[in-house]
């Protein structure tokens, strides 16, 4: 992570993490939509208790997410994980011992995420900034970095996170000019589903986009896996991830001459898990239908009830509409099966 590696999409698991089975279930799906990292909480002996089983098995990194417990952070760096992310101005406040974490870790070989959150901010600098300002939060993210610095402990990444993307965009500007600390980009607490997508997509776009930041999570009120998919599909969008299915559909008009969001829907649930990397255009009509569909993979434009299948530019047959996305899929097999063998 960092120093020009790519930028890798993390998520968390919302089972109870002394659950493992269950944990690593959902492990494995988010290791399949696309996640590179994978977080766990670690609120108690029980969940700490399954962090070997869980560190062992996982297929992607687990990195335990430890609030408060100086005993859980030397547990989870017993048990293999990949990262603590724990921030020692908890620590410190109930029983100091940084600088043994910072032994610890650096023993092992493996970094310490420090986290900042607008909700948890430190009341000190709250109390000092009147509210988690940029500046606060990279205040406190430094003052966070420093209790490990003091002990020759640099393996640090940080995030400091906020509910608003134009706060959580300052924040990391500002923490971009201030260190040179891989760092892990939020936009906390984004919402439900559309929301969150909207927020994170705006915030990472930008960032991204002028070269901040190393790994990436969509925090959504919405199942892990969708956090995955919205992240890998930001990280696609900017060429920053290889894209796999991109479905260029037209968004319907007065000219439309089929159900273009059920055609769309469609297509999109007929290639989901698809996997090889596949432009399909959908077109509700004759005006731009022909040159989207042409310009893509495979394509379709419709009309009187019909579709026009393109294949590499070329209209290959017309078929009813019921026949559309069978077509389709018959056609992308045919083509990746015939890539494959090149
Ligand atoms: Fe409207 Fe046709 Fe364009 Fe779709 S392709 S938006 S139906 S004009």
């Amino acid at each position: 992570m960092g120093g020009g590696a790519p930028v890798s999409v993390q998520s968390m698991t919302t089972t109870p993490t002394c659950d493992i089975d269950a944990t690593l279930q959902q492990i494995a799906e988010l290791t399949a939509t696309g996640c590179d990292i994978v977080r766990v909480a670690v609120p108690s002996q029980d969940d700490a208790d399954a962090l070997p089983a869980i560190a062992a098995k996982s297929p992607i990194p687990v990195i335990a997410d430890i609030h408060f417990q100086p005993r859980y952070v030397f547990a989870a760096i017993d048990a293999g994980c990949a990262a603590v992310r724990v921030n020692p101005g908890n620590i410190k406040k109930f029983d100091d011992k940084v600088a043994e974490i910072a032994r610890a870790a650096e023993a092992a070989g493996i970094p310490i995420r420090i986290g900042v959150n607008a909700g948890s901010l430190d009341p000190r600098l709250l109390a000092k900034h009147g509210r988690a300002t940029p500046e606060a939060l990279v205040e406190s993210a430094l003052w966070e970095c420093s209790l490990f610095e003091e002990h020759g402990f640099r393996d640090l990444k940080i995030s400091v996170k906020h509910h608003d993307p134009l706060v959580m965009i300052a924040a990391y500007r500002l923490l971009a000019q201030r260190c040179d600390y891989p760092l892990h980009l939020g936009v906390t607490e984004a919402g439900p589903l559309l929301q969150g997508t909207v927020k994170s997509a705006v915030a990472f776009g930008i960032l991204l986009g002028e070269g901040i930041g190393d790994t990436i999570r969509v925090s959504l009120s919405a199942p892990p896996v969708d956090e995955v998919k919205v992240g890998t599909q930001i990280l696609a969008s900017l060429g920053l991830r290889p894209r796999k299915l991109e479905i260029v559909s037209c968004p319907s008009c007065g000219r439309a001459q089929v159900d273009v969001y059920t055609l769309a829907a469609k297509v999109e649930a007929a290639f989901d898990g698809f996997p090889h990397p596949l432009r399909v255009a959908v077109m509700g009509c004759v005006v731009n239908g022909p040159g989207e569909a042409r310009e893509a993979d495979l394509g379709v434009s419709c009309g009187n009830g019909k579709g026009q299948i393109f294949v590499k530019g070329q209209v290959v047959k017309t078929v009813p509409e019921h026949q559309i996305v069978d077509t389709l899929l018959a056609h992308a097999l045919e083509l990746t099966d015939t890539s494959d063998r090149e």
